[in-house]
């Protein structure tokens, strides 16, 4: 790897791939000759599909390796606590799944209903996830920090007819408001030990009445497989819907973006309660064949390098907030460890810092690969790929059969538009990315908001509400969210959903939540708050209020840091200028306060 001094934007030298010295030829060799060729028709094709027509993303994940030379790989591996390992091979997976399937059969779960999961990264997850897959039902996860509040919201959104959990999350998150929840049927405990809570099952003890393989589901292409959750800046949580055909983006992005070869070990270090966490740390490499390392524990660096050295994980699928966390803790913690195996690593999620790209180099002697999508894309759209140079600071070039640009909203907030079609900017401007509607792993509506479904769409093109601006060689660079949405920590949290649980407390009138930015998390949710009439602004109120939050929303939602304001910033109809308060609390000018107003 050698790096060359031709400027980009921000000034950081290019980091030029030397090809003879990459430690495996890449799956994308020649940029340009890979977009000419796509299609994704062609992606279609690599995949078995179902023996009797069809496509279910379970098979390609599992079955169809179980039946081959792959059956005894290890397809997941779980590092426990202690750093021991709990493997299932891909007979063993199919197995397990097999049996989840036979269960939601059993249990009258039909084609179509939704399965949630409220779990850390326990084997039961990836099981039931696949099963459901399999069952033809779809699967649905929810991120174990999330309080009651954010979990009774979208299973009341999804419908959700089963969810599987622990005792405690059981107990703490659902139980006291299991009548709010008519359609969930069942709910399966993994750690129930023979003795169940009421109104639960003992998922071992149920499992262990079902037997013998499934015939998997005939699902279509166009059949729901997935719903994941995400937040806009106004309303209420937003179902992304996923379809079975997006297992052909997953295959392809594991192959293309993610580098992953036959032999690999693939470490995806997110969260299985998020979009990432399920595409890429469950689908797209089991798709490929390769082993998938699980840590179940929190992050820890000298943890994380003991696994990456103990695993010899080859392919590593990260975040920014964790490699700045890793960076904090120095470049000799990494290099204390015997880390030649890894040959590739990638992160996603939030802008990542050019430091943290140029830091790679002194830690892993490997520069980190930025690549960008959203829950609603459901795979990879923009990435630095193995084989091509990285302008630090950019996410890349969009992938084959992905075409991307800039377009420009007007003072309304609607795309701008010429003889029908939306006008697109130039290099170096400033606007909206775009995708052309139309890949595999589109999200295909919002559950039951049609409306806003079609509030992201013009021309043809996916409008995905982030600021971008594109270089004269087609990289892609991060300018910011067009909308109030916080990143923080890598979790997407809508500002609306703070507020509103805020405004339950009798001691707030109004409330305000924005991101401030972080080191290391990169945003920090912050809420001002205006107090009600006759209540005093005091200490002992703001550990109130962040306790009353934290009990609804959960840690990771709730504002770290509340500020009392005697009136908040307002445009004459009454609107929250979350905006203007940020530009205050930034010291910036505070005229430029646009949003775009598309509802997301
Ligand atoms: P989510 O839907 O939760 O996966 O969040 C998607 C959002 O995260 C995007 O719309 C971006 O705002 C942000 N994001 C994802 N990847 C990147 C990246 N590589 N650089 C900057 N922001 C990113």
């Amino acid at each position: 790897m050698t790096t060359t001094s031709t400027p980009t934007p921000t000034q950081w030298p290019v980091i030029a791939k030397d090809l003879g010295r990459l430690a495996v030829a890449p799956n994308l060799l020649d940029y340009d000759r890979a977009r000419a060729d796509f299609s994704w028709d062609d992606e279609r094709r690599r995949l078995a599909g179902l023996p009797g027509g069809g496509v279910n993303i379970a098979f390609e994940a599992v079955d169809r390796h179980a039946a081959g030379p792959l059956a005894a790989r290890d397809a997941l591996r779980f590092v426990r606590d202690d750093g021991t390992v709990h493997a299932l091979t891909y007979a063993d997976l199919t197995a397990e799944t097999d049996r989840f399937a036979g269960l939601l059969a059993a249990l009258g779960v039909r084609r179509g209903e939704r399965v949630f999961s409220l779990l850390g990264r326990v084997p039961e997850l990836y099981v039931a996830a696949l099963g459901t897959l399999k069952h033809g039902a779809v699967y649905c996860p929810l991120f174990a920090a999330f309080g009651p509040d954010p979990i009774r919201q979208r299973m009341s959104i999804g419908g959700g007819a089963v969810l599987i959990t622990t005792r405690t999350l059981y107990r703490k998150r659902i139980a006291a408001q299991r009548d709010a929840l008519p359609e969930l049927r069942h709910v399966l405990l993994v750690d129930a030990d023979g003795a169940p809570e009421p109104g639960t099952l003992d998922l071992a003890d149920v499992l262990a009445g079902v037997r013998g393989p499934v015939t998997i589901a005939p699902t279509g292409p166009e059949d729901m497989a997935l719903l994941h959750f995400t937040s806009g800046t106004t309303g209420r949580p937003k179902g992304a819907v996923h379809v079975h055909d997006a297992v052909t983006a997953h295959s392809a992005t594991g192959r293309l973006a993610l580098d992953l070869h036959p032999d690999d070990v693939f470490w995806c270090t997110a969260d299985p309660g998020w979009v990432t966490g399920t595409s890429y740390g469950i689908i797209a490499p089991l798709v490929q064949g390769v082993t998938v390392v699980v840590d179940q524990e929190e992050m820890d660096p000298e943890r994380w390098y003991r696994i990456l050295a103990a695993q010899r994980v080859t392919v590593w699928y990260t975040a920014p907030t964790a490699l700045r966390m890793l960076m904090r803790a120095g470049a000799e913690r990494a290099r204390a460890h015997d880390l030649s195996a890894l040959r590739y690593i990638a992160s996603v999620g939030e802008p990542l810092n050019p430091e943290v790209v140029a830091w790679g180099l002194e830690a892993f002697d490997l520069p980190v690969h930025d690549n960008w999508w959203q829950t609603e894309t459901g795979g990879i759209m923009i990435s630095n790929y193995p084989a091509m140079d990285i302008r630090p600071g950019s996410m890349g070039r969009p992938l084959p059969g992905i075409e991307a640009a800039v377009v420009a909203r007007d003072d309304e907030g609607a795309p701008v538009e010429h003889d029908g079609s939306v006008a697109l900017l130039d290099d170096g401007e400033v606007g909206e990315l775009a995708l052309r509607a139309g890949w595999p792993s589109m999200f295909r509506g919002y559950l039951d908001e049609e409306e806003r479904y079609h509030r992201c769409f013009a021309g043809g093109w996916y409008l995905t509400g982030d600021l971008v601006r594109r270089d004269a060689d087609g990289y892609f660079w991060f300018v910011g969210r067009g909308d109030d949405v916080i990143k923080s920590s890598g979790h997407l949290i809508g500002p609306f959903e703070v507020e509103s649980a805020l405004l339950e407390h009798d001691a707030v009138a109004e409330a305000a939540v924005i991101g401030l930015p972080d080191e290391v998390a990169g945003e920090l949710v912050t809420a001002f708050v205006e107090p009600a009439a006759g209540v005093e602004a005091s200490d002992a109120l703001r550990r109130e209020l962040v306790g009353f939050a934290r009990r609804r929303l959960g840690a990771a939602v709730a504002p770290r840091r509340i500020e009392f304001v005697d009136a908040l910033p307002k445009t004459r109809s009454g609107k929250i200028l979350r905006r203007l308060l940020k530009a205050r609390e930034l010291g910036l000018p505070e005229g430029d306060t646009s949003t775009l107003e598309s509802g997301r």
